[in-house]
């Protein structure tokens, strides 16, 4: 006979990543980043060992803002992921690693550092977002492109997508308490604060930071 209790699964763990982090909210596109710059290296790793054999392009980061739709959005020439990769890596991660996260870390207050060391990098969007998508296309021949999508509950949508560029775009739709981040000046003041010495050059709106 087995005995055990049912998992309770945390109901959605985007308010509790936002209220560990509320003084540090534009850490976020540091985060996100940081995830497209180790995209990048990844793959020119993956091109200097023989494994990446195509052209690798322009690999510029770009950030980009768009007030009418109330996005940023954070592309990258990277390894991109597969749909496998981003339920491995994105999905699953979050999910298990909620209640682990909340049980570890209640009552702390660093959040920066509180979030780094959970691997909850990616989940950062979510302080300014009431939804986020991700399109990305694997450095791997034949794989197809993805699409997943989030509103900070746990329920996610991933299908197939059209994208012909490897890498991948991550869009943010910037929540209501947070259009202060819609501003094109507090963009880049983060992004000169966070991104400057960065090994990948990073573009916002079209100028180099
Ligand atoms: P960490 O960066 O510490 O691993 P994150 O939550 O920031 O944690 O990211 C989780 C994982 O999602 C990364 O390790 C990577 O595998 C994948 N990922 C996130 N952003 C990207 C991206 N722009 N391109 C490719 N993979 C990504
Ligand atoms: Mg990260």
């Amino acid at each position: 006979m087995q005995k055990g209790a049912i998992r309770v699964q945390t109901e959605n763990i985007f308010p509790i990543i936002k209220k560990f982090l509320y003084s540090d909210h534009d850490i976020f596109l540091r985060e996100l980043v940081s995830n497209a710059v180790d995209a990048t290296q990844k793959l020119k790793t993956l091109a200097s060992v023989g494994e990446f054999k195509g052209d690798i392009g322009n690999t510029d980061i770009t950030v980009s803002l768009d007030k009418e739709k109330k996005t940023i959005t954070i592309s990258d020439r990277g390894v991109g992921m597969t749909a496998e990769e981003v339920d491995k890596y994105i999905n699953q991660v979050a999910f298990s690693g909620a209640e682990e996260f909340v049980n570890k870390y209640k009552g702390q207050t660093d959040g920066a550092n509180i979030i780094g060391h959970f691997g909850l990098g990616f989940y950062s969007s979510f302080m300014v977002s009431s939804q986020v998508e991700i399109y990305s296309k694997s450095w791997r021949p034949d794989t197809k492109a993805v699409r997943w999508e989030c509103d900070g509950s746990p329920e996610y949508e991933l299908e197939e997508t059209v994208k012909e560029e490897r890498g991948t775009d991550i869009v943010m739709h910037i929540n209501e308490e947070s259009e202060e981040f819609l501003d094109e000046n507090r963009i880049r003041t983060i992004l000169e604060k966070f991104c400057r010495f960065l090994p990948v050059p990073i573009r916002f709106q079209d100028t180099q930071i």
